[in-house]
C-alpha cells in the first residue's frame, strides 16, 4: 500500500456481522492492519441511528458486539497503527458534516443508486437518513492526510458503498475548489474480491436487516442448519437432474470460502450433470465455513474478558485529534469565524 497513509472505515452498530462482511470487508481490514498504514475503524453509531433511532437497546447492544466481532476476526488494537474509533465521540466530525451539508445537493442525493434501494426498506425516512451519504463524507474527509508521509486515504468497503465514495470525493473536490484550499487530500474506494455475498436466501445481498445471514458469532451447529437450509438451485428437483452453477448462492459461497480451487471445480463439474445432490455439497461447505469461524470463536472467548472501553476510547482520542485540526484548516478556508 505504497503513498496509502491512513485506512478509514466502518460498520453500522445495528446488529451482529456476517459471512459477507467478512468476505466484503473485514478481509481488506486485515490486509490493512498489516499494512504501514495508520487504520481507523469507525463503529458507526450515528449512522446506525438514521435507521434505528427507535431501537435504542440495540444500539447499545451493538456497540459491543461490533467491537467483540472486529476483535474475533483479528483486528488487533494492541497494535500502534490500528484504532476502533467510536463515530459519535469525534465531536469535530459533526462540524464538518454540517460544514459538508452546505455544499451539498438534494437532486444528487436522490439520485444515488443505493440511497434509492435503502430508501424501498425505509417506511419513514428521517432527515437523517436523507443526509447520510453527507455525514460519511465528513467521517471520510476528518482523516484527511494532511501532514503525514503519503497522500492518499484509503477506504475498503463492499460493493453498495462505491456510489458513497464517489459522492464524498465530489463533495472534497467541490470544496477545494470553492474555496481555493488543498485541506481535503483524495480517497480511493477498495473493494473486496466479493462486492456483494448473497444471502442464505438468494437475495441478493446478505444483510444485517433481512435475516438472511450467517454471524460470525453462530454456533457450529447453527451454521451447519442455516447451511443446510439454504437456497440453491430452485429448477432442480432430484439430485440427478442437471443443475445450475451460475448464480446459485452454494457455489458463490464455495468460492467465497474454499480455499482448493480444483475440489471446487469438480463439484461444480458433477453438479452439472447432475451427479451430485445439494445435501453432501451443503455438508462439505458447512465444515468448510465452521473452519473459518472456528479460530474466531477461539479469539472472541478471549475477547470478552478485554477491557473494550479503554481500547475504544484511545482509537477515538487517537482520532478527534486529528478531525480537530482538519476542521480547523476547513473552516478558515470557508472563513467561518470572526474575521482577522
Ligand atoms: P445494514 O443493513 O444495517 O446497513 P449492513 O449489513 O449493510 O447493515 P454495514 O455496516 O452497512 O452493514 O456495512 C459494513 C461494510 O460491510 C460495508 O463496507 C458494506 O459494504 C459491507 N457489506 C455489508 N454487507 C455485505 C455483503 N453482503 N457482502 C459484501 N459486503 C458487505
Ligand atoms: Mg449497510
Amino acid at each position: 500500500m505504497d503513498g496509502i497513509s491512513r485506512v478509514l472505515t466502518g460498520t453500522r452498530t445495528t446488529g451482529e456481522l456476517h459471512l459477507g462482511h467478512y468476505v466484503g470487508a473485514l478481509k481488506l481490514w486485515l490486509d490493512a492492519q498489516r499494512s504501514d498504514s495508520d487504520c481507523f475503524f469507525l463503529l458507526a453509531d450515528v449512522q446506525a441511528l438514521t435507521t434505528h433511532a427507535d431501537r435504542p437497546e440495540l444500539i447499545r447492544k451493538s456497540v459491543r458486539d461490533v467491537v467483540l466481532d472486529w476483535l474475533a476476526v483479528g483486528l488487533d488494537p494492541t497494535l500502534p497503527n490500528v484504532h476502533f474509533v467510536l463515530q459519535s465521540g469525534v465531536k469535530a466530525r459533526f462540524e464538518l458534516s454540517q460544514y459538508f451539508l452546505m455544499i451539498a445537493n438534494l437532486t444528487e442525493i436522490r439520485r444515488n443508486p443505493t440511497v434509492k434501494a435503502e430508501m424501498k426498506g425505509v417506511r419513514y425516512p428521517t432527515m437523517g437518513f436523507l443526509t447520510y451519504v453527507v455525514d460519511q463524507a465528513a467521517d471520510i474527509y476528518m482523516l484527511s492526510p494532511l501532514n503525514v508521509g503519503g497522500n492518499e486515504l484509503m477506504v475498503p468497503v463492499g460493493a453498495d458503498q462505491v456510489p458513497h465514495l464517489e459522492y464524498s470525493r465530489k463533495l472534497a473536490r467541490r470544496f477545494n475548489k470553492a474555496y481555493e484550499t488543498n485541506v481535503f487530500r483524495p480517497c480511493t474506494a477498495k473493494v473486496g474480491e466479493v462486492g456483494r455475498l448473497v444471502g442464505i436466501d438468494g437475495q441478493e445481498k446478505m444483510s444485517k436487516s433481512k435475516g438472511n445471514a450467517i454471524n460470525l458469532s453462530d454456533s457450529a451447529e447453527e451454521v451447519t442448519r442455516k447451511i443446510m437450509g439454504m437456497y440453491t438451485d430452485p429448477n432442480r428437483l432430484r439430485a440427478t437432474d442437471p443443475g445450475t452453477v451460475e448464480g446459485n448462492p452454494l457455489f458463490t459461497y464455495f468460492d467465497a470460502f474454499a480455499t482448493d480451487r480444483a475440489e471446487v471445480d469438480e463439484y461444480k463439474r458433477l453438479y452439472q450433470l447432475g451427479q451430485i445432490g445439494d445435501v453432501p455439497l451443503k455438508r462439505r461447505l458447512a465444515v468448510i465455513v465452521n473452519e473459518i469461524l472456528g479460530p474466531m470463536r477461539e479469539r472472541r472467548l478471549k475477547a470478552e474478558s478485554m477491557k473494550l472501553g479503554e481500547i475504544v476510547q484511545e482509537g477515538t482520542f487517537a482520532a478527534s485529534i486529528i478531525a480537530e485540526e482538519v476542521v480547523t484548516r476547513a473552516k478558515e478556508a470557508m472563513f467561518v469565524g470572526f474575521p482577522e
